[in-house]
């Protein structure tokens, strides 16, 4: 299995060339057809398998096969995580991904000033990356609608359950629109999950790491 067989195009083909990435792993294989032919996705899996470039991918290459040619700037693509340390984390992998590509992203968490979040909103993000506090902090402020995502990543779901996030993420999917993709990812099922999983994916393919 390459990356050349996921059907991936050349920016990224090149830009996994230059991270060192020989083949996909197993979650990455299993996602990226999934994902790209535009089916919902409940993705088992933990940090280190190489889950995060398992949805980044996909939605770097949705993004770039359907450009935006509209003015007005959107918020195309929507990666909720818990912490700050993964939205940086996955905000690098991002970064280093989509390098070949002109889309913009912004990393969102809180702790810090906000000005510079907000800068990133206003220079036209394709992509926010953020922790579910500080995300509806901005959108309370009316500085970032998450109004017209088409695609949304519900990263590390058991620890967002855990950590007490549920009523944010809530607040979120109430505010995201009803035609969109949606993808989820968590290393574990409990019952609460399944539900929470169950009312964010519409048909979803199932794979598990
Ligand atoms: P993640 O599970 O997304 O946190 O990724 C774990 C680590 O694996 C990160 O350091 C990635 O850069 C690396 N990685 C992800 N995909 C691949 C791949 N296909 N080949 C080699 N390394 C990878």
């Amino acid at each position: 299995m390459s990356f050349e067989s996921l059907h991936l195009i050349e920016p990224i083909l090149k830009a996994l060339k230059e991270e060192g990435y020989t083949n996909p792993t197993p979650i990455q294989a299993q996602s990226i057809p999934i994902v790209l032919r535009g089916t919902d996705l409940l993705g088992c899996a933990q940090t280190g398998t190489g889950k995060t470039a398992a949805f980044t991918l996909p939605i770097i290459q949705l993004l770039e096969e359907n450009k935006s040619f509209q003015k007005n700037k959107k918020i195309r693509a929507l990666i909720v995580t818990p912490t700050r340390e993964l939205a940086i984390q996955i905000g690098e992998s991002f970064r280093a991904y989509a390098r070949h590509t002109d889309l913009k992203y912004a990393v969102i968490f809180g702790g810090v000033g906000q000005s510079p979040q907000v800068s990133a909103i206003r220079s036209g993000a394709d992509v926010v990356i953020a922790t579910p506090g500080r995300l509806l902090d901005l959108m309370n402020q009316r500085l970032l609608s998450i109004a017209d995502v088409e695609y949304f990543v519900l990263d590390e779901a058991d620890r967002m359950l855990d950590m007490g996030f549920i009523h944010d993420v809530k607040k979120l999917l109430a505010a995201l629109p009803h035609k969109r993709q949606s993808l989820f990812f968590s290393a574990t099922m409990p019952p609460e999950i399944v539900k929470l999983a169950g009312s964010i994916l519409k048909n979803p393919a199932s794979v598990s790491v």
